[in-house]
């Protein structure tokens, strides 16, 4: 067991993953600080759902509780293709859904609480091997450990040639926006992910979530060539046109202030560390959102790492480790995303198979017997054909 209480680390980005890391790095002694590039600490107005590995990795920080009681659980996953609605899935399943900025605001306050020093407007260019984290002004900060947590576009894994990555685009993208909740969308029958999809002439979809009593998220995908179904604000006609039962909640959406669109990216970066520089979140393995996995997989990664550096005093060992033991996981989330986004699986129903929930049911190293006694996994969830 090491003593970490002198150690310090620089996170370039407060996002999902450099919260997650600067929390439980923290918590286990270190002197931890987050330069953030942007003027405020927020996330934009979407949904996000968090699996169970993800509720694991935030139970072992504390944080959970809060998701549990301010997120809510969906009741099942209902698929419906052309208007034909297939058996809902993951009735049971330990899953939550909340909004991005409710989720992010928790994280902020843990991180505080866990005396995590944040910073805004601080850009991070650069890092070096040594420990460096450089900031836009020139700044030059050394650390024990310097982590990019800085997304998909990471400027800090970019100014190192050792960290060599492939990314590749897709042909999806997505709208996301948060509406308000109408009288004719309440009611048990909407408590649950609703995920309409049509193919013909070409693939849209809505991912219908409730997030609370009074707000919708929706996740509206279609092929980045379709322009009218690719644009923020939504064009309420195309969408409405397809999905015409959903006509009210489209109205909504295309109202809504704060949506975004973006288009599937991903990148796979090999190693994830170089020297005591190391990649945390989208920055390491940006993926498709097809199974939603992508901020969860950087969260379990984060609580991994501030764990597996408990166990071992020499920092290069313990990086070592940590990367042996949450390579696997993450490539093979990466890969059934791609294959789900490619072959749009999940529109024909029964797509939650135990070998797609092998993402959301890892058990993280951390987490004890008492974290795992949270979140049983129904037997259903896993014997699924
Ligand atoms: C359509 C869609 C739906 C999704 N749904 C889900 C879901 O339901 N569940 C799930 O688990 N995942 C989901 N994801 C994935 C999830 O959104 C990402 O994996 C997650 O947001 C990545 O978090 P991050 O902290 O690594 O990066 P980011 O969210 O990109 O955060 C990076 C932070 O760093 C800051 N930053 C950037 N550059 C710098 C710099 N140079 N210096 C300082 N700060 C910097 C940014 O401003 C930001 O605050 C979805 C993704 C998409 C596209």
């Amino acid at each position: 067991m090491s003593t970490t209480a002198s150690r310090r680390a620089e996170i370039a980005g407060a996002g999902f993953a450099g919260l997650t890391a600067a929390i439980a790095l923290a918590r286990t002694g270190w002197s931890v600080r987050v330069h953030e590039q942007n003027d405020t600490l927020r996330d934009f107005g979407a949904g996000i759902l968090l699996w169970r590995n993800a509720m694991l990795a935030l139970e072992v920080i504390g944080v959970a509780p809060r998701i549990r009681a301010e997120g809510v659980v969906p009741d099942a996953y209902a698929t419906s293709l052309n208007g034909e609605a297939f058996d809902p899935e993951l009735a049971g399943y330990p899953y939550w859904a909340i909004t991005r900025p409710r989720l992010h605001a928790i994280l902020v306050d843990a991180a505080r609480e866990a005396g995590v020093e944040l910073v805004t407007d601080s850009r991070a260019v650069a890092a070096e091997p040594s420990g460096v984290l450089v900031l836009e002004d020139g700044t030059r900060i050394a650390a024990d450990l310097v982590l990019a947590c800085d997304g998909a576009g990471s400027a800090v894994r970019n100014s190192r040639p050792e960290l060599a990555q492939e990314r590749k685009r897709y042909q999806d993208g997505v709208c996301r926006v948060l509406v308000p909740r109408p009288e004719e969308f309440r009611g048990e029958e909407w408590d649950r992910v609703i995920d309409f999809w049509t193919l013909e002439p070409d693939a849209m979809r809505i991912l219908f979530i409730t997030t609370g009593p009074d707000t919708i998220y929706l996740g509206m995908m279609a092929t980045t060539d379709n322009e009218s179904a690719s644009r923020i604000p939504i064009d309420p006609e195309v969408w409405s046109a397809r999905f015409p039962h959903l006509a009210r909640v489209i109205e909504l959406a295309a109202e809504a202030e704060g949506g975004r669109h973006d288009a599937y990216q991903t990148n796979r970066v090999e190693p994830w560390s170089a020297g005591r520089v190391v990649l945390v979140g989208d920055s390491a393995h940006a993926m498709c959102p097809a199974l939603g996995q992508g901020a969860s997989v950087g969260m379990v990664n984060a609580v991994e790492l501030a764990h597996v550096l408990t166990e071992h005093d020499d920092l290069d060992t313990a990086l070592a480790a940590w990367e042996e033991r949450q390579r696997a996981m993450t490539d093979a989330a990466q890969a059934r995303s791609a294959y789900m986004a490619e072959t749009r699986t999940l529109a024909r129903g029964n797509g939650f198979t135990p070998e797609v929930m092998e993402t959301a049911n890892f058990e993280l190293a951390a987490a004890t017997d008492e974290h795992l006694a949270v979140y049983p996994v129904p037997l259903v969830a896993t014997d699924a054909p």
